[in-house]
């Protein structure tokens, strides 16, 4: 089937109630574009589910605070829109900034506690961003299941927590992570980084191994687990850690490790700061 694109809201919503209206489902799947197979395989994951597939494209500004890289952040509508078609998505919808918000909006959203720590405390107002933009792309795509990468594990819970809170008409989906064979988790912002860098950047995937083999070695202290991960980040000195964390599976803080856990880890590199996360069982 050929891609249908939207520039503008009102007809991209149009077409999606008359799918409804025909009896078919629909998966959606948000994104800032810069596509790599990480997105792709949410696509092809709602293309299995779901009878169409609607991918939406914005570089959403209300996510970065002054001083981010909203202005450099990597963009490439044409190898996209190929991606995206190939992968079997009817309907792309890429809204320039002046129809999706004709002016700066008054209202937003925002998912108290899940949302304030981790990347929320190094990102102050990132997921309330991030929160009023989905439910935007919620409100205008309709009744959907829409499809997320646990490569952004906090903003996954962030956005279940919101559609449960608000009684929204969407299935919220979780997808694991896609890496490249080194184990690096594949990222818009991998562009970013030099070629030593990118030899550099496994370091981050490897410091969350490093903190699950010690929980499969018997260690349950939060601040032990904790320590495994930054000592690995500490020998690639092109890495500054931002924070790596270990927590129940709803993102809560815990004491001791019991259960399914989350590993959860950021740092910067060059110009560039990756985040990356890992499910443990103690
Ligand atoms: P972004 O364009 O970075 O905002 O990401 C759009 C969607 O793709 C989000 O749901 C991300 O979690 C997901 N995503 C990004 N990278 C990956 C990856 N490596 N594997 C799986 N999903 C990903």
């Amino acid at each position: 089937m050929s891609l249908t694109v939207f520039d503008r809201l009102e007809p991209y919503r149009k077409a999606l109630e008359t799918e409804r209206a025909a009896g078919r489902t629909v998966g959606l799947v948000p994104t800032m574009g810069a596509l790599h197979a990480g997105h792709v395989s949410l696509i092809h994951r709602a293309a299995l589910d779901c009878d169409v597939v609607a991918v939406t494209i914005f570089v959403n500004p209300l996510q970065f605070a002054p001083g981010e890289d909203l202005t450099t952040y990597p963009r490439d509508p044409e190898g996209d829109r190929a991606q995206i078609s190939e992968a079997g998505a009817t309907y792309l919808l890429a809204p320039p900034m002046r129809e999706m918000f004709a002016e700066p909006p008054l209202t937003s959203v925002t998912v108290g506690r899940i949302g304030e720590s981790l990347e929320g405390a190094s990102r102050p107002g990132h997921f309330t961003g991030v929160a009023t933009i989905v439910a935007k792309l919620f409100a205008v795509s309709g009744a959907c299941r829409a499809y997320f990468g646990e490569k952004d594990y906090q903003q996954l819970a962030v956005i279940r927590r919101m559609v449960a809170d608000l009684g929204l008409p969407v299935d919220v989906v979780g997808c694991p992570t896609v890496r490249d064979a080194d184990g690096l988790a594949l990222s818009s912002r991998n562009a970013y980084l030099s070629p030593d860098e990118r030899a550099a950047a496994p370091t981050l995937y490897q410091a969350l191994l490093a903190g699950g083999d010690a929980i499969g070695a018997g260690q349950r202290d939060p601040g032990s687990i904790r320590a495994a991960m930054a000592e690995v980040v500490a020998r690639e000195p092109k890495f500054t850690l931002d924070y790596a964390e270990v927590t129940a599976a709803d993102l809560t803080p815990i004491d001791t490790v019991a259960g399914e856990v989350r590993l959860l880890i950021a740092a910067r590199i060059g110009t560039a700061r990756l985040i990356d996360n890992l499910g443990a069982h103690a």
